[in-house]
């Protein structure tokens, strides 16, 4: 594994490659890796025959200051975990090298719903920020394939409409995600969760699976403010949205009439730290 800062030495070494037919892998991340992390390079390993995963903490799509100066940095560890399943190359950019004076920053792509929805009602900015760094990191890595993580499900559907948007042929391939033995969805924030809150944030995934099991038998509405409530009663637990969309275009299903995907997703705060989760409701019809 060789870890570049700067994008000459990458492109130079992904050129040798793409100069050989061979396909290129990417897994973008904001660092702090774990299993979830690895799991998408070993997916993308499978698949490709190089694969690249970028490291960068991009202050553009952080609409919280604090979350940004707390977001946990382990860049040491990270380059540890990305040798120990077999990562051809890391990228390491600066924000200089990201976001370079001139660089043209105001990328338009209509989102329609799934801009404004969820992340995009409680993160003004946030994908506007996520779709500036991905659309810049694609240009710089130009991957034949890119792996996402099924975890940021709304991310997934953005920067699926923003590579169709810009007409890149750059396949998208979504990940499932990875768990801890008790079933919180692993992610970087969990670093930050004190013991009484990684406690309290296992009822995210806990509630999310009796959604499923109960949405076939129950008033959708009920549910979602059954759930919606007792999770808001904790006192370290602040809800966000707790919604069943459409897979699609995570419209509301109650406006949508007949689904046969559905998911339902959730972001809370849990003693200050911000979380999200969903889970796919599966062959899930409403009548
Ligand atoms: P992040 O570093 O949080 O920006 O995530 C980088 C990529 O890893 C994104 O595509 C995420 O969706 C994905 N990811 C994060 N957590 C998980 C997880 N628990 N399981 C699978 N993929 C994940």
């Amino acid at each position: 594994m060789r870890a570049y800062r700067r994008i000459y030495f990458l492109d130079k070494k992904l050129d040798d490659y793409r100069a050989n037919g061979k396909t290129i892998g990417f897994v973008p991340t904001m660092g702090a890796l774990h299993q979830g992390h690895l799991s998408l390079i070993q997916q993308a390993k499978e698949k490709c025959d190089v694969v690249v995963c970028s490291i960068f903490v991009n202050p553009t799509q952080f609409n919280d200051e604090n979350d940004l100066i707390n977001y946990p940095i382990t860049i040491d560890e990270d380059i540890k975990l990305l040798k120990s399943v077999g990562c051809d190359y890391g990228f390491i950019p600066s924000v200089k090298t990201i976001y370079p004076p001139n660089l043209e920053t105001r990328l338009k792509v209509n989102l329609g719903f799934v801009g404004t929805t969820m992340e995009g009602k409680f993160r003004p900015g946030h994908f506007d920020g996520v779709i500036q760094v991905v659309k810049r990191l694609l240009d710089i890595v130009k991957p034949d394939v890119l792996f996402l993580g099924d975890k940021d499900f709304q991310q997934c559907i953005v920067i699926e409409k923003m590579v169709q948007h810009f007409g890149l042929p750059i396949e998208v391939v979504k990940c499932a995600t990875i768990r801890e033995k008790d079933g919180l969805a692993m992610s970087s924030r969990n670093k930050r969760l004190d013991k009484e809150s990684r406690k309290a944030a296992l009822l995210l995934s806990q509630y999310l699976e009796e959604i499923t099991q109960k949405a076939a038998t129950h008033s959708l509405k009920e549910l979602i403010n059954y759930y919606y409530n007792k999770l808001n009663e904790h006192p370290l637990i602040r809800v966000e949205y707790l919604d069943i969309v459409d897979s699609i275009e995570l419209s509301p299903i109650s406006e949508v009439g007949k689904v046969t995907s559905a998911r339902v997703l959730v972001a809370a705060y849990v003693g200050g730290v911000r979380l999200i989760d969903n889970k796919a409701m599966h062959n899930f019809v409403v009548s």
